[in-house]
């Protein structure tokens, strides 16, 4: 999100252009954005990471004074950050209590599977009325690089990629109001996978992905009992208990692969 002060800078930069001096004021305003822009992509990422890898879990208090430490950034880009991942629903942000880790409940994460029951069974059978060789070409080769990204161990892009499946799988059954409803449901699917399944565990089985792209490609209509057995079985994996709280260094949990600071 833009804040007030980038809205000026951009607005500034327009006449800037016909000018075309490097060193013009407002040039020298948008590299700094550009730089500062790519140390908040960096923090976000590393939070992110932290918080889909266990080590950040659920309603762990983000203390932004610390943060800022750790990170050696503004508290006005910090709180960037934590609006970015308050907007996905990742980070909890409270009046007088800052920013914690969400926690979905079990009966929110239950309820996201069986809705998704409900919506996955009619882009299946869309699916199944109107893709495509391409459009099956295209599911195979998402599903090979699903299991790449599980090989080479990338839990972010695991856990997004296999999102993603049910995503494409709705987009060529076409209805984009399912589209938009799944979009939703997967991005909180995300969270509640990344808090509540155990470490190591494999976000969707890419077997069951290849066996649905299969049973699709060959347009049959088991498909569709396959698709709500799979999200059945995604949340039987799921340790849907409230867990403990426990004090949580942030320093120690930022601290590797970074210099000592
Ligand atoms: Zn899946």
């Amino acid at each position: 999100m833009a804040t007030a002060t980038e809205k000026r800078d951009s607005r500034a930069a327009r006449p800037a252009k016909s000018t075309a001096r490097h060193g013009s004021p407002a040039a020298r305003r948008l590299r700094r954005t550009a730089a500062n822009g790519a140390d908040t992509a960096a923090v976000y990422e590393q939070i992110w990471t932290a918080i889909t890898d266990h080590s950040l879990p659920p309603e762990t208090r983000l203390v932004e004074g610390r943060l800022c430490e750790i990170f050696g950034l503004g508290r006005a880009r910090l709180r960037q950050v934590l609006q970015r991942l308050a907007h996905e629903r990742v980070v909890t942000l409270m009046p007088n209590r800052g920013a914690t880790v969400s926690r979905p409940s079990v009966r929110e994460a239950r309820e996201v599977f069986a809705a998704r029951q409900v919506l996955e069974a009619g882009t299946v059978a869309g699916f199944i009325g109107s893709a495509t060789r391409a459009d099956c070409k295209r599911l195979h080769e998402h599903v090979a690089r699903e299991q790449a990204a599980w090989r080479q161990g990338d839990r972010r892009a695991s856990l997004k990629s296999s999102g993603e499946f049910h995503l494409i799988i709705a987009e060529i059954a076409g209805n984009q109001i399912l589209v938009d409803m799944l979009r939703d449901l997967v991005s909180r699917s995300s969270l509640i996978i990344a808090v509540y399944q155990a470490p190591g565990a494999r976000c969707c089985p890419p077997d069951e992905h290849r066996e649905l792209a299969l049973a699709l490609e060959r347009r049959e209509s088991r498909a569709v009992g396959l698709m709500v057995r799979h999200l059945d079985q995604v949340r039987a994996d799921l340790r849907l208990e409230e867990g403990l709280e426990k004090s949580i260094d942030l320093r120690s949990v930022f601290s590797n692969g970074r210099r000592a600071l």
